[in-house]
This record gives structure tokens, C-alpha cells and sequence, in this order.
């Protein structure tokens, strides 16, 4: 129907007769002249319509924004002066003598123009029309152009495409499972896989040697953060590997990704032990773009009468931190009651701080409400331990470890973006080192990745200090956020269910769950590890988008609808006994339900 798309319309086609079809983006009405702008994927042309051709001419008067149209015309180069330079297309136009008006349009729910900030609600609900937006567009674009790259990098590095059910048994990975009831067998469900995490063990186990899948995966989730219940991993496994092959070939693909599609030279990825990222950023996947650490001083104020202080810095699962900004004290009051109130979404109970005006004054030199509880001697020494300078602030945490860690972590990225202290503009690294499990708040132990992770250690010492192991698992961050992660995995049956015994699950419970597994492992398993990326998250990244929702074609809301086709909808009655299902409560219509489907920002 056409002979070129909008936007590849340029100097060269001049004197042509061009067909484009297209939406039309904006019409204007010049006395006696019609510019239409017309849009397609690649872009906008302008298109003139002149009384001389009186037919067209009149179609040109009807159509409106966002009507389907084709036209055929010459293309000709701009009267001098109506140049636009900002527009690959804006040194010509397209003298139009014919149009089609190929299909109507209703008014469009808000204007495409990429300058008007349009609610998210209305977007989700006209995705079609929100995806015609260049930005939108783009990304998508970008999208394809990365998993096109990936498959490639992967092809020429001998990795198998496989595809893995989707309709399977659970495979955890921390998150609830979404379940589908099985018709034909009544009462028992299938779940949709949280990652294909086991079939790409067993997929090793059959000697596939190197596997890789562009994966969805499904995690029913509390969404407290930006993340959807169903999103797509770059899903790699690969049998008679170590860590450091896995983590060379991956970073290579990274590294090449960003090459390629961004230009962009990552740095070498350093690494560091899960411990040292805890210690120094209180975060396992640090923003290094930011030049601003934790610094322990539990040990300098354990002996003060201050308890909000000398509490946790006894308590062995406590911790007291210091966070030094440089030229922190030009912070308002304002300013820090905002981010005492940030550090409270974190479990903080405030936000201690100390001005530094003037070190030569001793503590005389230091302005802040906690001087006075930790004695000027204390407080002295704290600062020196933070290395602060006359015009600095520090700020404190002293709480439970994890609530130290999560709140100055999170605050020392947060005043990093709003002093604009970035260094950089990519900070790539590997973390390693990870513990094989952690505690949950009722005291039992959980992967910190998954089960199937091999652990440094041999299985009796496993069992002797399970707390204290660590992992062959490596995560791979960049700018804060994790891109992916993975491990060498358990290839022997008998660390397979040391590991399930540690984490309380017997016998029985692990053959019925995971028995396949178990038996796989008995049938010659090599030693085998993989990762997997994230790739919406990815996508993220590389276009600078600020949640995965703007990468995802069709994304749901943070209360996990999809606000375009009111899914997950209730169904017919007679579906439900076709499954042998009966709800419990009669379900409220969702006209009815107060239930808030409106997008929040994670
Ligand atoms: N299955 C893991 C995940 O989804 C990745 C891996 O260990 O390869 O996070």
C-alpha cells in the first residue's frame, strides 16, 4: 500500500511520486492550503493539499487527528524559510494529490504530543494509542534491537534456544506462585514458573551443554517496588563451568550489548564480596555512582548513656552508621525533616545528624540536637572516624542491621541525586560472596537466591553453620540496580537435600516436590551453573526510562491489573464447575469493589 514509511522521506526523493500511509498527527489549515503532518513508526512527514486537486482537497478538510489515511504525491523541497531543521524530514514535503481515508477516528483519549504529561491511568487503559508515542515507540524499538543482539551474541557462543513449559509445578524463587486448576484433574493445579529455573538443570542434565531462553516468568508478588507479576528473563545455563566463566561470557555480552547499541564502553566490572557491599553501602546491589559510604561506630558509642545509640551498638544483630556528606550542612531544617521522614518508609525511627561548622573549635565546632547525649569526646571521635570537614553533615542509623542498612542505604542515594554527587554515568559490578541464606523475622533460614544453589562448603559443614555459609551465587549490578543473577548449582544429590533439610524441608515434602530433581541428579549431572537478566529491567537502564511499565508493551498496574482489557476478570459459573471450583465469598463486580487500580509509583 505504500512505497515509504513517513519518516524516510528526505532530500534525495525529491521530484518522486511517494505512497506513505499513516495517522495523522496534526492538521493545519492554511487560507486555501491543508498541512496535514502525517506519522507512521519511522516518523513525520508534512503533506500539502492545494485547490488544484479539488477532490483531495476536500477529503483533506474532513480528516482529523489520528484518522488512518494514504496519500500519493511528489515530494518537493520546502519554500525557503519553512525549512525545519529540528525534523529528519523537515527540508521537504509531499505535495499530495491523492487521499484515502482509510479508516475514521474517534478524538484520541489525550493528544500525542510528547510535551503533555498525561495521567498513567489513561495510558494504561489506551495502550495502543500511548505505544504510537515516539518515546514510547522508541523503547520498544531499543527493546527489540537488544533481545535481537543477545540471541545473536548467544547463537555465535554455541547456546541453545529452548523453550520451557510454562504450565509446570512451582519453582521457587521466593515469590507466590500464580495457579492455574487443571480441568481434567480435578482439585490439582499447575503453576506458572517463577523462572525455568529447573528445567534448565535438567536441560544440562540431558547434555544440552549450553541453554539460553528469552523467558517470561511469573511472580505473584507483594508490589511494593516497581516490578510486574509477569516480566521476561534472558535465561542462561551452561554445563562444565566455574564462576569465572560464567561471569567472563556474561559480562562480555554486556559489555558488547552496550557497544553496540548504546556506544557506550562499560567499565571492567569489579567485584566485591556480598559483605563489604552490606558494610559500605548497606545495600547487595550498591549504586557506585555515588561517592558516599557507611562507616561503622558501634564500637565508639557502646559505652554512652545515649540507649537510642548504645543499644544497637551491644546487640549483636544491631547496627550504628555514619554517613558523611560533604557539604551537608547547607541542608535546611526542611530538608532534613524530609529525609527523617524518608528513612521512616524504611523502619527508621529518626534521623540523627551532626553539622560540622567548625573543627577548630573541637565539639564547640559541631551543631546538632545529640551532641549533648554523646559527650563531646564521643562525638569528636565520631567524626574523626567519618573523616567529616568543616561544611559537612553526618547523619546516623542506629537500629536493627537490616533497618540500618536499608535506610542509610537508600538515604545515601537519595541526597547522592539530590546533591548531584553522580561520578559517573555507568557503574557497572559483580557481586559475590552472597550467604546461602538469611534469616526471616521468625528466625528461620531462606535462600537468599534459591535452593538450588551450591554452596562453598562441603554439606556437613553446611549443616554444622548454615548461617554463616556462603554461596557460589554472583549478582551483576549496574548503577544500583541488579541486572541479574545466577550461581553454580548443586550437582549432587546428597548437598541437594542437605540444603532442603537446612531449610526444614523433610524428606517426604522434597520428594514430592522436587523428586524429578532429585532423581536428574542421580542420572549423571554434570556440574553445571547459569544466570539470568532481567531484561525488562535492562531495558530500563539503557533507555533511561524510570519504571519497567514504559518498556513493557502491555504492563499491569502496581495492584497488578491490566487496566486495557479489566484483567483478571471474574468468570462464568459454569467455568468454575467445569473446574470443580467453588468461591468462598460471592465476588463483589469490580464497579462495586473500592479496589484501587490506580498506578503508584514503587
Ligand atoms: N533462576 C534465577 C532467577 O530467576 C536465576 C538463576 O539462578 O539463573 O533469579
Amino acid at each position: 500500500m505504500r512505497s515509504h514509511y513517513c519518516g524516510g522521506i528526505n532530500e534525495s526523493h525529491i521530484d518522486q511520486d511517494v505512497t506513505l500511509c499513516g495517522w495523522v498527527h496534526r492538521r493545519r489549515d492554511h487560507g486555501g492550503v491543508i498541512f496535514l503532518d502525517l506519522r507512521d513508526r519511522d516518523g513525520i512527514s508534512q503533506v500539502v493539499f492545494d485547490p488544484d486537486t479539488p477532490e483531495s482537497f476536500a477529503l483533506a478538510e474532513k480528516v482529523r487527528s489520528e484518522f488512518v489515511i494514504q496519500v500519493t504525491g511528489r515530494v518537493r523541497r520546502r519554500p525557503a524559510g519553512t525549512e525545519n531543521d529540528n525534523m529528519p524530514t523537515g527540508q521537504v514535503e509531499v505535495l499530495g494529490r491523492e487521499l484515502a481515508i482509510l479508516n475514521a477516528a474517534a478524538t484520541p483519549p489525550f493528544p500525542l504530543d510528547e510535551h503533555v504529561d498525561v495521567g498513567e491511568d489513561v495510558r494504561l487503559r489506551y495502550r495502543y494509542v500511548d505505544l504510537r508515542r515516539p518515546e514510547m515507540l522508541n523503547r520498544l524499538r531499543l527493546r527489540s534491537k537488544v533481545t535481537s543482539y543477545i540471541r545473536n551474541f548467544l547463537d555465535r557462543h554455541e547456546f541453545m534456544d529452548v523453550e520451557t513449559p510454562i504450565l509446570t509445578r512451582a519453582t521457587p524463587e521466593g515469590a507466590r506462585d500464580y495457579l492455574v486448576p487443571s480441568r481434567t484433574h480435578n482439585g490439582s493445579f499447575f503453576a506458572l514458573p517463577q523462572s525455568p529455573q529447573l528445567f534448565k538443570q535438567l536441560l544440562m542434565v540431558s547434555g544440552m551443554d549450553r541453554y539460553y531462553q528469552i523467558a517470561k516468568c511469573f511472580r505473584d508478588e507483594d508490589l511494593r517496588a516497581d516490578r510486574q507479576p509477569e516480566f521476561t528473563q534472558i535465561d542462561i545455563e551452561a554445563s562444565f563451568v566455574n564462576e569465572e566463566d560464567l561471569m567472563g561470557i556474561t559480562e562480555s555480552m554486556i559489555r558488547e550489548l552496550f557497544k553496540d547499541v548504546l556506544k557506550v564502553d562499560l567499565p571492567v566490572f569489579p567485584r566485591m564480596p556480598y559483605e563489604e557491599a552490606m558494610r559500605r553501602y548497606g545495600s547487595d546491589k550498591p549504586d557506585l555512582r555515588i561517592p558516599l559510604e557507611l562507616i561503622d561506630v558501634a564500637d565508639l558509642v557502646a559505652g554512652v548513656d545515649f540507649k537510642v545509640f548504645a543499644g544497637p551498638a551491644k546487640d549483636p544483630k544491631g547496627r550504628v552508621a555514619a554517613l558523611r556528606v560533604p557539604k551537608g550542612s547547607e541542608l535546611t531544617r526542611k530538608q532534613i525533616d524530609e529525609y527523617t521522614k524518608f528513612v521512616g518508609i524504611y523502619g527508621a525511627k529518626g534521623l540523627a545528624y551532626i553539622k560540622v561548622n567548625d573543627l577548630s573549635k573541637g565539639a564547640e565546632g559541631l551543631q546538632s540536637p545529640i551532641v549533648k547525649f554523646l559527650g563531646d569526646e564521643v562525638a569528636m571521635a565520631v567524626i574523626e572516624r567519618s573523616a567529616a570537614q568543616d561544611g559537612d553533615i553526618v547523619f546516623f542509623g542506629a537500629d536493627r542491621r537490616h533497618v540500618v542498612d536499608e535506610a542509610l542505604g537508600a538515604l545515601r542515594i537519595k541526597v547522592g541525586h539530590d546533591l548531584n554527587m553522580l561520578t559517573s554515568e555507568w557503574a557497572p559490578l559483580w557481586v559475590v560472596d552472597f550467604p546461602m541464606f538469611e534469616e526471616t523475622s521468625d528466625g528461620q533460614l531462606t535462600p537468599i537466591h534459591h535452593p538450588f544453589t551450591a554452596p562453598s562448603c562441603t554439606p556437613e559443614e553446611l549443616t554444622q553453620a548454615p548461617a554463616t555459609a556462603l554461596s557460589r551465587a554472583y549478582d551483576m549490578v549496574l548503577n544500583g540496580t541488579e541486572l541479574g543473577g545466577g550461581s553454580i548449582r548443586i550437582h549432587d544429590e546428597t548437598m541437594q537435600e542437605t540444603v532442603f533439610g537446612v531449610l526444614g524441608i523433610e524428606h517426604d515434602e522434597s520428594r514430592s516436590k522436587f523428586g524429578f530433581l532429585l532423581d536428574a541428579l542421580k542420572y549423571g549431572c554434570p556440574p553445571h551453573g547459569g544466570l539470568a537478566f532481567g531484561l525488562d529491567r535492562l531495558i530500563m537502564l539503557m533507555t533511561g526510562a524510570s519504571s519497567i511499565r514504559d518498556v513493557i508493551a502491555f504492563p499491569k498496574t502496581q495492584s497488578a491489573t491490566c487496566l486495557m482489557t479489566q484483567a483478571p476478570g471474574v468468570v462464568e459459573d459454569q467455568q468454575l464447575k467445569e473446574l470443580n471450583i467453588r468461591l468462598r465469598k460471592p465476588v463483589v463486580k469490580a464497579s462495586e469493589a473500592e479496589t484501587d487500580d490506580s498506578v503508584k509509583e514503587g
